[in-house]
């Protein structure tokens, strides 16, 4: 397995994610997407929207917005109870998450800690020029609160029956005590969330069956079974109206971590949204013409975290004939660049000619690079390194048999296949129409 700074260096050098506001010295905890970096998330996010609503009858998406009434986060707790127990150092001045701590000593200088303080993770913010009480608005810390207050909309405008679910993917905003490891825990940051309501006696059965769907959509993308486990909540870790809760959990460089909560938190927020707007947020169930509030199982991911669980898994470092070679194996899905087009001689105009127009052609049906700025070999090494599936090399012969080399990413295969074959071969590779 790599380690963060390995995969920190990769991800600078080839264009994945970069310090935000670096040439200022770098804002702490936050990170940009490069060029590849988004592509890569975008196909993260895309293959998560695919299986939770395209894939499925009994799921529609969403796009609340990030400030929400004030209220919201009363209703939800979060005003009151989204806390972490802060310490400082008296000596060295850092500061550290009581609950993170082994010791009740400094982990950095030993120093004498103060006693610990609840500290508010919301980012604050004001709504219009005055900035006073009235004034504030919170960056939400979670999407699934767009969720809860559209229930009614969303409900009665797609006349949706139960089971169905909502999902989301937006920012999300935590003023994190102790943000690092990278993207792992950034203060600014993405989810994917879904919320799926049921009717109360079936919770059970419907949570244990996300557990499984959402772990199987790692494998299913490209995470090893070995690097994956799943962790239930030990009773005294659970929210007070959370009935059960899992991480699907990914062994990073620094450990074993949560890539993604699934919880059943049954009526506790439909309840609350109820009580503190007025409004009635209820289900009318035809079969026993009874209003009923259904409870609901919340699959919430991150979208971060993700790709840096596909990026770590993805690092491969192999011998090829006697040389080191830096393979990047994503997922068809997630590989930020599908093909590279590369012309073996850049100074022969009919030859550049052709490998232009396949560039173009693939290009209409997935994501390509155009690259004739080393040798063949440095070529091969630059695709691997960034995950590139599939290389297609226009040499001299092309011009004459009007064919060019298929090389494959992970085997290196390297197969001759006619131009007018070309772009059908890697569809059906792809699994793209
Ligand atoms: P943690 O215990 O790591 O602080 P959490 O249990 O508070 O996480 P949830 O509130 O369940 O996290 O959020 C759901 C998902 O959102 C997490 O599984 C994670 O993927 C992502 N997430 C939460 N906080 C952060 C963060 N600060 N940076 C990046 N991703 C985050």
């Amino acid at each position: 397995m790599p380690t963060m700074e390995t995969i920190v260096s990769l991800c600078k050098r080839r264009g994945f994610i970069f310090q935000s506001s670096e040439i200022y010295g770098g804002l702490g905890s936050c990170w940009d997407y490069g060029p590849l970096g988004v592509e890569l998330k975008r196909n993260v996010k895309e293959a998560w929207w695919r299986s939770a609503v395209h894939r499925r009858d009994d799921m529609v998406g969403l796009d609340a917005s990030i400030l929400m009434h004030p209220r919201v986060w009363e209703a939800s707790g979060h005003c009151e109870g989204f806390t972490d127990p802060l310490v400082d150092c008296k000596q060295c001045q850092h500061r550290f998450r009581a609950d993170h701590l082994k010791k009740d000593k400094c982990p950095d200088c030993g120093g004498e800690l103060t006693e610990s303080r609840q500290f508010n993770l919301m980012f604050k913010t004001f709504m219009g020029p005055v900035e006073d009480q009235a004034a504030v608005v919170w960056m939400r810390p979670e999407t699934a609160q767009g969720i809860f207050v559209n229930f009614l909309n969303v409900s009665t405008a797609m006349r949706k029956k139960l089971p169905f679910g909502i999902a989301q993917i937006g920012k999300a905003f935590r003023n994190e005590i102790t943000p690092g490891n990278f993207t792992f825990r950034t203060r600014e940051f993405e989810q994917m969330e879904i919320e799926y309501f049921v009717e109360p006696s079936t919770a059970e059965e419907h949570y244990h069956r996300w557990v499984s769907t959402r772990r199987e959509w790692y494998v299913q993308h490209g995470i090893r079974e070995e690097n994956l486990r799943l962790r239930d909540h030990e009773a005294d870790e659970l929210a007070h109206y959370a009935k059960a809760c899992c991480d699907v959990e990914y062994k990073f460089p620094f450990g074993w971590s949560e890539l993604e909560g699934i919880a059943n938190r049954a009526d506790f927020d439909l309840n609350r949204h109820s009580e503190f707007s007025g409004t009635k947020l209820t289900y009318f169930d035809t079969k026993t013409n009874e209003h009923i509030v259904p409870y609901v199982i919340e699959p919430s991911a991150g979208a971060d975290r993700g790709c840096l669980a596909f990026l770590v898994d993805a690092y491969h470092e192999e011998e090829v004939a006697g040389r080191q070679r830096l393979v990047m194996r994503f997922h068809k899905d997630l590989a930020p660049i599908k093909v590279a087009v590369l012309p073996l001689l850049k100074n022969r105009p009919e030859l550049v000619e052709l490998a232009h127009n396949l560039n173009e052609d693939l290009r209409r049906f997935c994501t390509t690079m155009y690259d004739d700025t080393a040798s063949i070999g440095k070529l091969y090494r630059r695709q691997d390194e960034i995950g590139t599936l599939f290389c297609v090399t226009v040499d001299v012969d092309s011009l004459t048999d009007n064919a060019v080399t298929l090389r494959e990413r992970d085997t290196m295969a390297q197969e001759r296949i006619g131009v007018d074959r070309l772009a059908e071969v890697i569809r059906g590779r792809l699994g793209v129409d």
